[in-house]
């Protein structure tokens, strides 16, 4: 979700519902070539000063180690081309080990931002 184009081609694609994927910073996602190139980017910016804000705690990770987990969404649809990426930090990930309903309720306050009315189906990345 960086550019306008992107935010607006997301909102096109995602009729409802929402995919999302809760990896843990170290999953290569090799078998998610679409989520696998959104992490990456993700930790791009993060590495260009373009800290991130942890989804659950609020706390700023200006570095990859600071940086437990993903949550990764995609529209509900047969071949996504979009997926958003939100981070959990490595406090509220390992530390406080916050359930995946816990985060998926932050999240949802985030996302109603971008797909007003989205809601959820949590899949396993494996
Ligand atoms: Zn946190």
């Amino acid at each position: 979700m960086s550019t306008r184009h992107e935010r607006r081609r997301f909102r096109h694609e995602a009729s409802g519902a929402l995919l999302t994927y809760l990896v843990d910073v170290d999953d290569p996602l090799d078998v998610h070539p679409l989520l696998q190139r959104a992490a990456r980017y993700w930790f791009d910016c993060l590495s260009k000063a373009q800290h991130r804000e942890c989804v659950t705690c609020g706390v700023w990770m200006s570095g990859k180690k600071y940086v437990g987990a993903l949550l990764l969404t995609t529209p509900a649809i047969i071949k996504p081309t979009t997926a958003s990426v939100i981070g959990i930090c490595r406090e509220c990930w390992l530390v406080r080990d916050l359930s995946l309903e816990a985060i998926e309720r932050k999240a949802t306050e985030v996302l109603q931002a971008v797909v007003p009315n989205g809601r959820f189906e949590p899949q396993d990345s494996r």
